[in-house]
C-alpha cells in the first residue's frame, strides 16, 4: 500500500491541515520522505462522532463476527509484507529480525483475542436462578454479563511500533471487548502507523464492520492527544510511554465532568535480586545473561533490568567481573528517536555524577548518531536509599548494582522500591528460605515475579500479567498484555428478572453462545 500522509477516519482518508510532520530515521539522522498532515480538534470531533455511532451496532455483533474482524486484521497486516517491516525499520532502527518477530507477536495477539471471543470466558456469564419460594423473601432471577465500556483512545508505544501500537495489545483487546478505537499515532513511527491503519480499515470494510469502529489520527500529543482524552465520547484510554505523558493523560481524564480510567504503562526499573547460593554456584552465567537482557533492543524495554541487588562478597565480585566483560564488548545501538537518546544520555550522566557511585563499565563507543552505550554502575544500599536520582528509570541499556550487607538490608531496599512491572530472583535450592522471606515484599511491589530468568521477553498468553503498582502503571488491577487485558474495557451489568428474549445471548436459558457459565455458584460447561 502507498503511504499518503493522510489520517484514517472511519472509511475516509482525511488530510490534516494543522501543519505537517515527517518521520525521522534515527540511523541516518535525517527525515523520511512522506509528509503527514496533522489533525486537530475537528478531526477528533469527527472520529469521536463516528465511534459513538458505531458503538451500539458494533457491540451488538456476535463475538464470532468480532473474532472474524480480528482475524482479518491479522491477515491484512501479514499481507503488507516486507513494506511494513522496511518502513518500521527505517523509522525505529529496530533490527529487521526483531521487527519480523514483533509482527508475529502482533498477529498472534489479534488471533488470541479472536479465541478469547470464541470461548466467551471473558463475559463472566453468571446466573443466580430465581427462588420464588424463599423465606422470608423470594429471590429474583439475577444474571450478570460484562459489556464493553464504549469508545477507547489508544496511544501507541514508541518501543513497540507493531505489537504495542496501532494494531497492538490495547487496540486488539478493546476491539475484542466491543469498543470502537481511536488511535493517536506515535510521532516516532508515522508511516508504520499509516500502513497498519490502512490494514485495519481494509479488514473493517471486508468484514462489514460499522463505520467508525476504527480511526487513526496524526497530531501532537498536546493538541490531538489531550482533546481525545477530554472528549466526552471516550470512555477509557490505553497508553504506553513516559511517566510524565501518562500522568498528564491521567490528570485530564480525572478532571473531566465524567472521569474515565486511563490504563497507562509508564516507568519501571525491574529489580533483579541475586541470592547468595545462586551467586556462589553460577555468578558468571548470571552476569552474562544479565548483560544480554540489559542490552537487548538497546535496552528500550519497559521490563529492562535497571537494578540489581546482591550481598557483597566473592559471588557478587564474580558477577560484576562477568557482566563487565560482557558489557564492554557490546556495541552501541541506535535508539528509537533522538529525544529518547538524549534522555538516556542525560540519565546516565546524572547517575554517574552522584556521590558513592562508580561506573563499573561502559559498552563500546557509539559509531553513528543516536547510539546508546551500555553502562553499569555500582553503589551501596545507604547511598541508593537516600538518593532518588539512583532510583529513576534510565530508558536504555544502563543499570545500577546495589551492594547490600545482608538479607535484612536487601529487604530494606526491596521495601523502599516503587511499584514495578517485574521483580526477579536468581536462586538455588539453598536460597529458598531467603526467597520466601523476600516474596511478600515483591508481591506487594510487582505485577510479575520471575525465578532464574530475566524480565525482558513478555509472553502473550492467558496467564501473563504486564502491569503493577504505580508508577509502573496507573492501575495495578489490570494487565496490558495477555488475554486478561480485555478486562480493562468491559464492565459488569446485572439483569434482574428480564424476560429471556431481552437477555444478552450469554445469559439466555438456551445458552446460544455455548459459553461456560456459573449457575447458582457452580461452573457449567458448554455443550460443545
Ligand atoms: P511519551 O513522550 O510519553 O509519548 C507517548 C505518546 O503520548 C506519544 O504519542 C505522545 O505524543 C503522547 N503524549 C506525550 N505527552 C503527552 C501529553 N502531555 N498529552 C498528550 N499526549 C502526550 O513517550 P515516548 O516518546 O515513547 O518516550 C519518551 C520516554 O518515555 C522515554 O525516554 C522513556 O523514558 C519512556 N518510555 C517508557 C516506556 C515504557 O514502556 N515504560 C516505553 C516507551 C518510552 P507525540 O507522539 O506527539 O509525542
Amino acid at each position: 500500500m502507498a503511504l499518503t500522509g493522510n489520517m484514517i477516519i472511519g472509511r475516509d482518508a482525511v488530510r490534516g491541515t494543522e501543519g505537517v510532520q515527517r518521520a525521522y530515521d534515527p540511523t541516518r539522522d535525517q527525515h523520511l520522505d512522506t509528509e503527514f498532515g496533522l489533525g486537530g480538534k475537528a478531526e477528533v470531533e469527527r472520529a469521536a462522532a463516528l465511534a459513538q455511532a458505531a458503538f451500539d451496532p458494533y457491540r451488538a455483533l456476535s463475538p464470532t463476527r468480532r473474532a472474524e474482524f480480528l482475524d482479518a486484521i491479522a491477515q491484512s497486516i501479514l499481507d503488507l509484507g516486507d513494506e511494513l517491516i522496511e518502513r518500521a525499520h527505517a523509522e525505529s532502527a529496530l533490527p529487521v529480525a526483531r521487527l519480523t518477530g514483533e509482527r508475529g507477536r502482533t498477529v498472534g495477539q489479534l488471533r488470541l483475542f479472536a479465541q478469547v471471543l470464541r470461548d466467551g470466558h471473558y463475559l463472566h456469564a453468571t446466573i443466580d436462578q430465581a427462588q420464588p419460594q424463599r423465606q422470608p423473601l423470594p429471590r429474583s432471577d439475577l444474571r450478570l454479563a460484562r459489556i464493553p465500556v464504549g469508545p477507547v483512545a489508544v496511544f501507541g508505544a514508541s518501543n513497540f511500533p507493531l505489537a504495542f501500537s496501532v494494531a497492538g495489545g490495547d487496540t486488539a483487546s478493546a476491539l475484542a471487548a466491543g469498543c470502537p478505537v481511536i488511535v493517536k499515532a506515535h510521532s516516532a513511527h508515522l508511516g508504520t502507523s499509516e500502513l497498519v491503519g490502512q490494514a485495519i480499515q481494509k479488514a473493517a470494510i471486508a468484514t462489514d464492520m460499522p463505520e467508525g469502529v476504527f480511526s487513526l489520527l496524526f497530531g501532537a500529543g498536546r493538541s490531538v492527544g489531550e482533546a481525545l482524552v477530554a472528549h466526552p465520547v471516550i470512555q477509557a484510554v490505553g497508553f504506553t510511554g513516559s511517566r510524565q505523558g501518562g500522568l498528564a493523560l491521567v490528570n485530564i481524564a480525572n478532571n473531566r465532568p465524567q472521569p474515565i480510567p486511563v490504563y497507562a504503562e509508564m516507568s519501571s526499573i525491574n529489580p533483579v535480586f541475586l541470592l547468595p547460593a545462586a551467586l556462589q554456584s553460577r555468578a558468571d552465567a548470571i552476569g552474562r545473561g544479565f548483560a544480554d537482557s540489559l542490552t537487548m533492543g538497546a535496552g528500550q524495554f519497559c521490563t529492562n533490568p535497571g537494578l540489581v541487588i546482591a550481598e557483597a562478597g566473592a559471588g557478587l565480585d564474580r558477577f560484576l567481573a562477568s557482566a563487565t566483560e560482557a558489557l564492554a564488548a557490546k556495541p552501541a545501538t541506535t535508539m528509537l528517536t533522538d529525544g529518547i537518546h538524549r534522555a538516556y544520555d542525560q540519565g546516565v550522566s546524572s547517575v554517574s555524577s552522584q556521590a558513592n557511585v562508580t561506573c563499573a563499565v561502559q559498552g563500546q563507543q557509539a559509531q553513528g548518531p543516536n547510539a546508546a552505550r551500555a553502562a553499569l554502575f555500582v553503589t551501596d544500599a545507604e547511598s541508593f536509599l537516600g538518593n532518588e536520582a539512583l532510583q529513576a528509570e534510565m530508558f536504555g541499556p544502563a543499570s545500577v548494582v546495589v551492594r547490600v550487607r545482608d538479607a535484612a538490608e536487601m529487604r530494606r531496599v526491596a521495601e523502599h522500591l516503587e511499584g514495578q512491572l517485574t521483580a526477579t530472583i536468581q536462586l538455588d535450592d539453598a536460597d529458598i528460605d531467603a526467597a520466601r522471606a523476600l516474596l511478600p515484599v515483591l508481591e506487594r511491589k510487582a505485577g510479575r515475579i520471575l525465578a532464574n530468568g530475566f524480565p525482558t521477553g513478555v509472553e502473550v498468553s492467558h496467564a501473563m500479567v504486564h502491569g503493577g503498582p504505580f508508577p509502573s502503571t496507573s492501575s495495578a488491577l489490570h494487565t496490558s498484555v495477555g488475554a486478561s487485558a480485555i478486562d480493562r474495557f468491559v464492565r459488569p451489568v446485572c439483569y434482574q428478572d428480564l424476560p429471556d428474549a431481552l437477555r444478552p445471548d450469554a445469559l439466555k436459558d438456551a445458552n446460544p453462545l455455548d459459553v461456560w457459565r456459573l449457575v447458582d455458584g457452580q461452573p457449567v460447561a458448554p455443550k460443545a
